[in-house]
């Protein structure tokens, strides 16, 4: 019989180690070894975040990519490099990181790891899917986890929702979701039009109550808590967006706090860590 410890070492936890336009990185697995999914702050700060919650980088079986925008990857290549992490992500993604000047080292060829969406791969005991998201990038995908009957569903950087991004929030039990901006905000805010139309543009980011009204119509039994990701600084505040998402499902019979938890993931710090049952 496996012992209180044992079980406890094998839970699935989360934490958010940075969330926004600033830089996006997140840790899901066991406190022995898991996966990191972007890493668009530096190598030396999801090293420390990590490390402060008694996980190690060489105990990391992989880095997910999303996409090649720099605040999503700014520390892979660091990473890749020192401790030689494989680091997953479509071809595209892989050739659209390669250009970005901004991001040295490169993932060295060893380290890469060549996916296709919507192809289901396994590493270790995590079985992974990366489904299409549409965004303003090279190439951009959301990701589901799957370890032990638990399913993780992350949709980061989302223009506008699409049928697939819809089933794979119907088959989570936890979800990370894009809450980028409020309307609102976003049109009165200081960014220039050409900005402001490239965000609320169909392969931009996803906001507030287009986000709220996603869940609204896809949210399933099984979903116990929905973490709200890259929130706008200018555009956005986390008050407003917990209450407009939180608003909108109420009108829609779904009840936060009894249904199911929702949290605002915050843009600098790392969240607290949150034990997936
Ligand atoms: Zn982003
Ligand atoms: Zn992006």
């Amino acid at each position: 019989m496996e012992s209180t410890k044992g079980k406890k070492m094998n839970k699935l936890i989360f934490q958010s180690l940075a969330s926004g336009s600033s830089g996006n990185s997140y840790y899901i697995g066991t406190i022995n070894r898991g996966l990191l999914i972007d890493a668009g702050i530096s190598a030396r700060t999801i090293k420390r975040r990590l490390e402060a919650i008694g996980v190690t980088l060489d105990s990391l079986w992989g880095i997910l990519i999303t996409h090649d925008h720099a605040d999503h990857v700014r520390g892979v290549g660091t990473l890749a490099e020192r401790y030689h992490i494989p680091v997953y992500t479509t071809q595209m993604v892989h050739a659209g990181m390669d250009r970005n000047y901004g991001l040295t080292p490169k993932v060295g060829a060893a380290d890469r790891r060549f996916i296709e969406k919507m192809k289901q791969f396994d590493i270790a005991d995590f079985n992974v899917m990366a489904f299409p998201v549409p965004h303003d990038s090279t190439d951009c995908v959301g990701y589901a986890v799957e370890y032990n009957g638990v399913r993780f569903c992350i949709a980061t950087d989302v223009g506008e929702p699409t049928q697939v991004i819809q089933e794979q929030i119907a088959m989570a039990d936890y979800l990370v979701i894009e809450a980028n901006h409020d309307k609102l905000l976003l049109a009165r805010g200081p960014y220039p039009q050409r900005l402001k139309d490239r965000i609320a543009s169909p392969r931009g980011h996803l906001s507030n109550d287009n986000c709220a009204n996603l869940l609204a119509k896809n949210v399933s039994s099984r979903l116990k808590h929905v973490y709200l990701c890259h929130l706008s600084k200018e555009n956005n505040q986390p008050n407003v967006a917990y209450n407009t998402v939180r608003e909108i499902l109420m009108n829609n019979g779904i009840e936060v706090g009894k249904q199911l938890q929702l949290t605002v993931l915050d843009r600098t710090s790392a969240s607290k860590v949150y034990e997936l049952l």
